[in-house]
């Protein structure tokens, strides 16, 4: 997919619009299950909540993949989506007991991750395995709002609470299959992950009959030229041989399974906007485009940097600008960019835009969300509408704000 196939898409679905590359998604899919092809049992879990379009779904499903879900509609959605309930893991955080036994009765892998859940639904439904949640107390990465593995964290049963776990698993004898940790969403250094392996293998010899450990996500992919990023390889050299050497001292052969969402889809995913208005202040120059944190908030909510090209004008001069949105509050998609000549109608096109982008877009200042657009085998397509404003109007109820005045009565003793 080059700039041509690009403004293509921009001019036949307007703007603002995600396009996400299918090549890429099964590159990244390939580089994964190759870095890990000396273990016999992989399973890749795609995380669903990073970019949930049914039309991914099925790609995903087409290379093998299985789902990762975090709540009962990721579920349906997997279901929906030609899944079978068998290859769909269900990772929660904070529901209910009621949406857990939902999730359950679907047939999906179950995985919790605190001691009341575990103990309520481990003596209702004994025969229904499941999975724990571990929290290694691991730091696998650098950013303090997206690692989940330290003290105060919210996720996971603590490592230092397995007496208690183990204690509700013989007096409800409910099975645990799987041992799970999710320490981070930025997996930079391969020996801290490695460490925290070796607390999960520790975990798991507690456990008699597992059929899977579970290491999460985390993967960094570069969002600049020169980024760090994951070791995928040496990750997948080293943990292989550690997980078969496990393996044998445990007595059966387990199955290694990943959840990657961004690491599949980030950097496969293209964001296209149109510059509104070029504004020149005392102090930049800005450029205004039809879209803003209501489509694309991780620059605001993560401070994440997307890098941003005007695929309209490649060739024009370099200049310093700043990006921003159309939202009435301070909305920043970049600082001091370097962008070739930002011209009023031009397409700038946002890189890293498959990830954690259109499923967290809102309806924020009654703006519809965008379209996305799948590149598949060399041609475009459209995998999700542009909403509408009967999309704006959906679900809300008109009251008949008069008549309800005149029908309120005025208590006596008021
Ligand atoms: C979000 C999430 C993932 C995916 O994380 P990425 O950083 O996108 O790879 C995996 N597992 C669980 C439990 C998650 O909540």
């Amino acid at each position: 997919m080059n700039r041509t196939d690009l403004l293509q898409i921009a001019q036949t679905y307007g703007n603002p619009t995600y396009v996400y590359d299918a090549h890429k998604i099964t590159s990244q899919y390939e580089r994964l299950t190759n870095a890990f092809k000396n273990v016999s049992n992989l399973k890749l879990h795609y995380a669903v909540k990073a970019l949930s379009n049914v039309s991914i779904l099925k790609l995903m499903k087409s290379l093998g993949a299985g789902l990762d879900t975090v709540s009962i509609q990721e579920v349906q959605l997997g279901l929906a989506a030609g899944f079978s309930a068998e290859d769909i893991m269900y990772t929660p955080n904070g529901v209910s007991l009621r949406e857990i036994e939902h999730a359950a009765q679907l047939g999906v892998k179950i995985n919790i991750d605190n001691l009341s859940i575990l103990e309520q639904f481990g003596s209702k439904h004994p025969e229904v395995p499941v999975c724990i949640r571990i929290n290694p107390h691991v730091m696998a990465g650098g950013n303090h709002n997206i690692s989940v593995g330290h003290i105060d964290s919210k996720f996971g049963i603590s490592i230092h609470q397995i007496p208690h776990v183990l204690r509700i698993v013989e007096l409800t004898g409910m099975h645990i299959n799987g041992i799970h940790m999710h320490t981070g969403s930025d997996i930079l250094d391969i020996d801290v992950f490695l460490y925290a392996s070796e607390i999960l293998f520790n975990t798991a010899n507690n456990f008699k009959n597992l059929d899977f450990i579970d290491f999460g996500s985390g993967f960094k992919v570069p969002y600049k030229k020169d980024d760090i990023q994951t070791n995928i390889e040496e990750l997948g050299e080293k943990l292989s041989t550690r997980f078969n050497e496990f393996c044998k001292n445990y007595g059966k052969e387990l199955s290694l399974n990943f959840e990657p969402g961004k690491f599949l889809v980030s950097e496969a995913g293209y964001f296209l906007a149109e510059v509104n208005v070029v504004k020149q202040t005392t102090s930049t120059v800005f450029a205004g485009i039809d879209s803003g944190f209501n489509h694309l908030i991780r620059p605001m909510l993560y401070n994440s940097y997307h890098h941003i090209e005007n695929i309209s004008n490649p060739e024009g001069r370099e200049r310093y600008y700043s990006v921003v949105g159309y939202i009435c509050e301070t909305d920043t998609f970049g600082n001091n960019r370097r962008i070739s000549e930002i011209r009023e109608g031009d397409i700038l096109k946002f890189n890293n835009a498959g990830a954690y982008c259109f499923s967290m877009a809102s309806n924020y200042n009654s703006r519809y969300r965008p379209a996305e657009v799948l590149w598949y085998e060399n041609e475009a397509h459209l995998i999700r509408k542009r909403e509408t404003f009967d999309d704006i109007l959906r679900n809300q109820v008109e009251v008949n704000l008069a008549t309800t005045k005149k029908e309120k009565k005025i208590p006596k003793n008021a």
